[in-house]
């Protein structure tokens, strides 16, 4: 499939919107509004699952979960600095009780309080706080499109509190579990970006914090042997990035993940931890996003693959095939197996038409169960794979084995060929 979707690259076949709509996957509705995108089903089905791999792979990397507040108090924003250079892409404040309440355009500042909800101690470092979060921007709504240009975000965010010398690792380690994201979503990079602050007034002004911080990333890409470009007027108002580029099919380049180091914010907030010395030092946060906003990485999946997702992202992963009414009773107690191994499975009843006309029906599905008359007198399943594959029929135990590691392991490769 993934060869299907590249000759088609630059059709607007792939537009996410259009397939978004065709594959019920998402859809707007003017009195919702413009921007402000709902997930049907299927495409529910599909950011669960990128939603749970990444909280997964995080555990994994030692990263610790909270939840925090789609609402902050305006000062927040005026500590953190997003009031003073952000202010245009956030909505207006609102009045509730004598205070202003903004709806927050990143979550950087509720972690920073959660991180001196107490005293800290280098013991702590380095410290991974991370959240799957709302957050809001002010899209003017003729940009606005799809779930590439939305006004109401969830991001997957995380924050990293260390000491100067954790630095370089930490963002190092973050770049792997980008790569490895990539690999489990079969997409790739189209290059790596050193995004750094131009000329006008939007950065913050602290040119050793920004000389220090540039050379930190500098130092962790040439490490890293991966080809970069350095840009200018790219850099957020904090700190330089280190941006991950994709491209969609018309050729428009976005970013998809980033690591971005920050003196500034730790500063604004007095952030701290007890070192060695018993002396109070100021850590470092480490900004860094695997796959940037839900909605923006969906949009990317859909275009990349066409809907033909990876196994362990598509909305049905199975669809069983019987062959005549006959074999239905069994289509229906293998159905009920893959349920109970997790798998989102369908069954396609006979009375939807011919073999061939169901299996074109269901392209999309990564695996077809067909279940003839001798499959069934002796539970066996004749596997078809969504590229066209066909595997020589077999116990449906072992199917379902094969299938359910597979989908388990978030390989974006369909079969393992030896074992075809
Ligand atoms: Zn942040």
């Amino acid at each position: 499939m993934r060869s299907l979707a590249r000759c088609t690259r630059g059709d607007p076949m792939h537009d996410h919107r259009r397939l978004g709509r065709e594959l019920e996957l998402f859809d707007t509705d003017p009195l919702i509004g413009a921007g402000l995108p709902y997930w049907l089903p299927d495409g529910a089905a599909v950011r669960h699952a990128l939603e749970e791999y990444i909280r997964d792979a995080e555990r994994r990397a030692g990263y610790r979960h909270v939840y925090s507040p789609v609402l902050g108090k305006r000062e927040l924003y005026e500590i953190s600095g997003h009031w003073s250079h952000y202010s245009d892409d956030m909505f207006p404040p609102m009045d509730v009780g004598g205070e202003q309440v903004v709806l927050r355009p990143s979550l950087c500042p509720h972690h920073a309080v959660i991180y001196r909800s107490r005293g800290r101690s280098y013991r702590e470092l380095p410290l991974r706080m991370a959240e799957l979060g709302g957050m809001y921007r002010s899209e003017p709504s003729g940009v606005l499109g799809g779930l590439t240009r939305v006004r109401a975000i969830q991001l997957n965010d995380a924050h990293i509190f260390c000491t100067l010398d954790q630095v370089a690792e930490e963002a190092r380690a973050a770049l792997e579990m980008i790569a490895r994201a990539y690999r489990a979503l079969g997409i790739g990079a189209a290059r790596y970006r050193l995004s750094l602050p131009g000329a006008g007034g939007k950065y913050v002004a602290a040119p050793e914090m920004w000389r220090r911080s540039v050379a930190l990333l500098t130092d962790v890409l040439d490490g890293s042997g991966l080809a970069y470009e350095a840009v200018e007027g790219e850099a957020a108002f904090y700190g330089p990035k280190i941006d991950v580029q994709v491209v969609d099919p018309a050729g428009r380049e976005s970013t998809l993940s980033t690591v971005q180091i920050d003196f500034h914010q730790p500063e604004r907030f007095d952030l701290h931890y007890m070192g060695a010395d018993g002396a109070k030092h100021r850590p470092v946060m480490i900004h860094r996003s695997i796959i940037g906003s839900v909605e923006r990485a969906v949009a990317h999946l859909i275009e990349e693959h066409g809907g033909a997702f990876p196994a362990w992202l598509a909305p049905v992963q199975l669809v069983v095939l019987p062959i005549a009414a006959t074999e239905l009773p069994n289509a229906q107690a293998f159905a009920r197996r893959c349920l109970e191994l997790g798998l989102r499975v369908e069954i396609a009843e006979p009375e939807r038409g011919t073999l061939g006309a169901r299996i074109r029906e269901s392209r999309l599905v990564p695996y077809q169960a067909v279940i003839g008359a001798k499959e069934a007198a002796n539970d066996h399943i004749a596997l078809r794979l969504r590229d066209g594959r066909r595997i020589t029929p077999q116990p449906a135990e072992d199917v379902l084995a094969r299938v359910g590691a597979l989908v388990d392991a978030h390989v974006s490769e369909l079969w393992d060929e030896a074992a075809v």
